[in-house]
Formats: C-alpha cells, structure tokens, sequence
C-alpha cells in the first residue's frame, strides 16, 4: 500500500492567514486543500440533491446548517474523495457538532493533527481593518501596503476602497463568533491530543516553516 498523505485541519481566526497557509500547506504534502467553500461549489456543480440544498443557502446568504455541511464532506469523502491520499481542511470544522461528525466520517482514516494558528486579537484588527482592496480585480492592499498612485489600483486602474465588513468593529464581532464556535472545537481537539498551537505572528514563509516543523515533528510521512 501507498504511504497516505497528512490528514490535517487548520484553525485560526479570521485574518490569521489560515487560507493562504492551508494552500501552502497542500502544495507542500502534495495532498488536497479541502475549504468549505471548494466543497460547496463542487458539490453545487454536480447538482447532487445536497448540492441543490446548499445553493439555496448560498443563494439567501444563509449560514449552511451543520448537518448538510457534514453531508457535503461525507460525500465528498465517500466519492473517491483524499481519504487515503491525504487532505487539508480549511474552514471545517466550524462547530463542535461538525467536529465530533468529522470524527465519525473520518473512521480510520483519523486526523493527524489539528493545528491552530495563533494570532493576538490586536494584529488581527490591523491587518483587516487596516485592508483595502479593489472594487474592480479584488487585488489586496493594505494602508501601509498603499498603491502607487492614491488608492488606484496597481493592477488594473480600479478604485481600492474599505471593505463594509472589513471596519474594525465588523471585525471585532467576527472575531466574537470565531471565539464563540471555537472555544469548544480547541478543547475537543485538546482531549484527543490533536491540538497543536503554532505562533502566526510574523510573515508567511516564517508562519509556513513553523507549521511544517509541527507537522513534520509529530508525523514523518513516507517512514516505513
Ligand atoms: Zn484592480
């Protein structure tokens, strides 16, 4: 048998760079980056009968309930998905119900490790409400990472402009709700003994070098 790939999961707050990481992540392993939203679309694609639920959801903007979005990864797991090969989920689990779920769907194929991306509550609310992205192609800019000229976009001449959900306070209640669903999702994954905090302070590389010394530390892919 072919040794399987790290089955991981990424925790972090928004705008701690979990996206970015789980990509780089994927890249790294060679295994799949699974976010909720690829699951989703794909799913949506495929106009399974799931899928046709979560468009309805995504069409009203409603938040997709914990029993379909479980749904959707068991079948995606269950249609040839990275069980075996290997995966890195990004923006799952978002609730403890979800977590508990994985849990199950994973069977024995169990996570590896659960590593939370640790990044103060202060550098968060700058790096966000401190974002500025064009109207036009979404290039992201930030008030200290300013286009050349004023706020015209380096990239294609389009207006770059605040965010409404990206004000300090839209994003302090953001945060209140990633606390909120995932307090109880850390000390799940703490009593398994999955939990791994990582420091996500400092640039992408350093961040990217920190989880792979985690990962590599505890879980040596291709060992015999
Ligand atoms: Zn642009």
């Amino acid at each position: 048998m072919a040794a399987s790939g790290v089955r991981l999961v990424l925790l972090g707050k928004p705008g701690a760079g979990k996206g970015t990481q789980a990509a780089l992540l994927s890249q790294h392993y060679g295994v799949e980056h699974l976010s909720t939203g690829d699951v989703f679309r794909a799913a949506v694609a495929q106009g399974t009968s799931v899928g046709l639920e979560v468009q309805r959801y995504m069409d009203t903007g409603e938040l997709v309930p914990d029993e379909i979005v479980i749904r959707v990864v068991d079948e995606h797991f269950a249609a040839g998905g990275p069980l075996e090969a290997g995966f890195i989920l990004d923006g799952f689990p978002r609730t403890l119900v979800q977590a508990e779920e994985l849990e199950q769907v994973l069977a024995d194929h169990p996570l590896e490790l659960v590593l939370n991306i640790e990044v103060p509550t202060e550098a968060i609310l700058d790096r966000i409400a401190g974002r500025r992205v064009c109207v036009n192609c979404g290039a992201s800019y930030h008030v200290n990472k300013r286009p050349t000229v004023d706020w015209t976009c380096d990239v294609c001449g389009g207006d770059v402009v605040q965010r409404d959900d990206d004000t300090e306070a839209a994003v302090a209640t953001r945060l209140e709700v990633y606390d909120r669903q995932t307090v109880p999702i850390i000390d799940f994954y703490c009593n398994l003994g999955k939990l791994v905090a990582v420091d996500g302070v400092g640039d992408g590389d350093e961040v990217q070098e920190r989880l792979i010394k985690e990962v590599d530390g505890r879980f040596a892919p291709g060992r015999p």
